[in-house]
């Protein structure tokens, strides 16, 4: 069995990917200003589905959960910022997992990124509550995206 040893994880998102930049960093007609950022690449095949979403992911490994023993360190946060720090991005929506973990990581994250320049946003409520997001049906993702609401107005440079 060779199988585990083709899986490969983009350089840029961490999602999965057949070269070093996945499928979807490497198209050219995904909006570059946007980062859905998610807990697995489950979660991007999902928000696929819905056909809502134009930019791009950032994949974070996890969620940050003190019980597993799973730290902001653990997941693929400081990437994250790297992604921000050109000002190239200007809205970041935080499509983690509605549960307790995926909360603690959103409310982490809108935190982190509270002086980046950057509008943060999160999905509408409606999805199944301690559910993942991976398991969501279309249509109900579908509209949480379309419905997000944000949490934060990037602050405007003077
Ligand atoms: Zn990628």
């Amino acid at each position: 069995m060779q199988i585990k040893d083709k899986v490969q994880f983009c350089a840029t998102c961490g999602n999965v990917a057949e070269a070093e930049e996945c499928r979807i960093c490497l198209d050219p007609r995904r909006d570059t200003a946007l980062i859905c950022v998610v807990e697995q690449s489950q979660d991007v095949a999902a928000i696929e589905r819905t056909r809502e979403f134009r930019g791009r992911y950032h994949v974070l490994g996890g969620a940050i959960n003190p019980i597993g023993g799973v730290g902001p360190e653990d997941l693929r946060i400081a990437e994250l910022l790297r992604r921000l720090a050109d000002g190239s991005v200007t809205e970041v929506i935080i499509a983690t997992d509605p549960n307790l973990e995926g909360e603690a990581t959103a409310t982490y994250l809108s935190r982190l990124m509270k002086d980046m320049g950057v509008s943060i946003s999160r999905l509408a409520s409606g999805l199944p509550v301690g559910g993942d997001l991976e398991y969501a049906d279309e249509v109900t993702l579908g509209r949480a995206f379309e419905g997000r609401r944000l949490v934060q107005r990037a602050s405007q440079p003077s």
